[in-house]
């Protein structure tokens, strides 16, 4: 048995399960700590204080083995309710540095979304025979962010 691999892994029938999801939110990419010019220098349109919109696609995968009972690595259902539980209903057409916490102090990028996304899904996935392994989060269709917790 190899010990590098995660403990969930640690035979060969682990699989990874993904789910997908949309949701729309608007923001300003902006520090606030940052005068006017520079964050326009940063984030050039994106730091519009008026802010603009993305459609997002989020893509949930989590890691397991297949129950022999059920065949399933996650309750689908399930999963499909902590995404949008957690997820998709307090940010689908919020605008996000205004009403998502810790975004009003923290800049709403790909890739601090993509964190905190994982931050908010992990608690309810993680358990004995599955774990979230990655959040992949599209801000366009040719630009994602992954993020696989910290290392
Ligand atoms: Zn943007």
């Amino acid at each position: 048995m190899e010990s590098n691999r995660s403990a969930t892994a640690s035979n060969e029938t682990a699989m990874f399960l993904t789910r997908k999801a949309e949701f729309s939110a608007s923001h300003v990419c902006a520090n606030p700590e940052l005068g006017v010019e520079e964050n326009r220098r940063i984030y050039g349109a994106a730091a519009n204080p008026n802010g603009h919109g993305h459609n997002y696609i989020v893509e949930v995968t989590v890691e397991g083995e297949a129950d022999p009972l059920t065949g399933m690595v996650f309750d689908l259902r399930e999963l499909k309710e902590i995404v949008n539980r957690q997820v998709i209903e307090p940010m689908d057409h919020r605008f996000l540095n205004r009403e998502v916490p810790p975004f009003d102090r923290i800049v709403p990028t790909t890739e601090n979304l993509a964190i905190e996304i994982w931050r908010r899904l992990r608690p309810g996935i993680d358990r004995k025979n599955a774990r979230l392994k990655n959040v992949r989060l599209y801000e366009t269709a040719d630009l994602f962010v992954d993020y696989g917790g910290e290392s």
